[in-house]
């Protein structure tokens, strides 16, 4: 029980204690800080007691201070955030303003006056964190999404932007259009220059396949030199011109080595309409035309 200790023990414990501590009583006026409130706001020993609390808040409207505070001790106002946590901005004495957590309890009445106690906890750091860890988010989110080498979406961003596109397709009515490009003898490519040119010769594929699509297409990398693509509003024979002029746009490519020579390449394309059975039905009828591609002696587009 509190009321056996000696008061003055209890409150050596409030004095020392690091976490900030205040008393208000019921109108609004700061009776107590201690030593580690005083540090958090700047204020050196007893300058603030006997002044309004409003004038360590930063905002107290945001607060809801003063008459949120007074209504709380007059016992007019219920509410259920009372002696829960609350977020605002504390003023430090040099002006500053500190994103604090205040945890209000009632302290009952003594000598006819309420009172009201707070601690404050200093949010910086956490705030600081938090902002921090958002960022790393963001950025794993963006390594699972995309592919290093081109840049581009990587399958799984491709499948999920792909389902956006079918679910708003589904609403809308309009035809989509599903593609694969597959670079000709790419093997060939790697044997003959190396992996690291070969790689070279990817992104610039990939940025020629980019460059011939419209903004409104989604293109992914999807495998090892293969792009897939969603052509939204595309019907079946707007979906073969955009092909052709990917594949034209890749043929035009010259991409030098380092000993001077210049290597072209050529693409499959496989080309199928998103139907009712849905964007893997179309994926795998898209590499059925991708094949036809192939056998037919490649650089070539065909339609499922
Ligand atoms: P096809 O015309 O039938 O498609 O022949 P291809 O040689 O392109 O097809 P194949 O599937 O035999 O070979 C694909 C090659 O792509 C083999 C693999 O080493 C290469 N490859 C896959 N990913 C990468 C990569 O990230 N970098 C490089 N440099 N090569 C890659
Ligand atoms: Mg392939
Ligand atoms: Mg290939």
């Amino acid at each position: 029980m509190i009321d056996a200790q000696p008061p003055i023990i209890v409150a050596r414990l409030v004095e020392e204690s690091p976490e900030a501590v205040c008393i208000i009583d019921a109108l609004g006026t700061v009776r107590y800080l201690n030593p580690a409130m005083q540090a958090l706001a700047g204020y050196p020993l007893g300058e603030l007691v006997g002044r309004p609390l409003y004038g360590l808040l930063a905002d107290p409207a945001a607060c809801g201070a003063k008459d949120y505070i007074l209504q709380m001790v007059n016992g007019v106002r219920q509410d259920p955030l009372l002696g829960k946590m609350r977020e605002c901005a504390l003023r430090h004495r040099d002006g500053a303003e500190l994103p604090v957590e205040l945890r209000v309890r009632e302290l009952g009445a003594s000598g006819g006056v309420g009172y009201l106690g707070a601690f404050v906890t200093d949010l910086r750091a956490r705030h600081a964190l938090e902002a921090r860890n958002a960022a790393l988010l963001e950025q794993i989110e963006q390594l699972a999404m995309s592919d290093p080498l081109t840049g581009l979406p990587n399958r799984r961003a491709f499948e999920a932007q792909a389902a956006h596109v079918a679910a708003r397709a589904r609403r809308s009515g309009a035809p989509v259009a599903v593609a694969i490009a597959d670079i000709d003898h790419f093997k060939e490519v790697n044997d003959r220059y190396g992996h690291v040119v070969g790689d070279a010769v990817l992104a610039a594929v990939a940025k020629a396949v980019i460059g011939a699509s419209r903004t409104t297409d989604v293109v992914a990398r999807v495998g090892g030199e293969e792009f897939g693509l969603m052509l939204p509003d595309t019907d079946a024979e707007r979906a073969r011109f955009v092909a052709e002029r990917i594949r034209q746009r890749v043929s035009a490519l010259a991409i030098s080595t380092p000993n001077g020579d210049r290597i072209q390449v050529t693409v499959s394309i496989g080309l199928a309409p998103l139907v009712q059975e849905g964007f893997e039905v179309a994926l795998t009828r898209a590499d059925a035309a991708l094949y036809l591609a192939k056998r037919g002696g490649r650089n070539r587009v065909e339609q499922a």
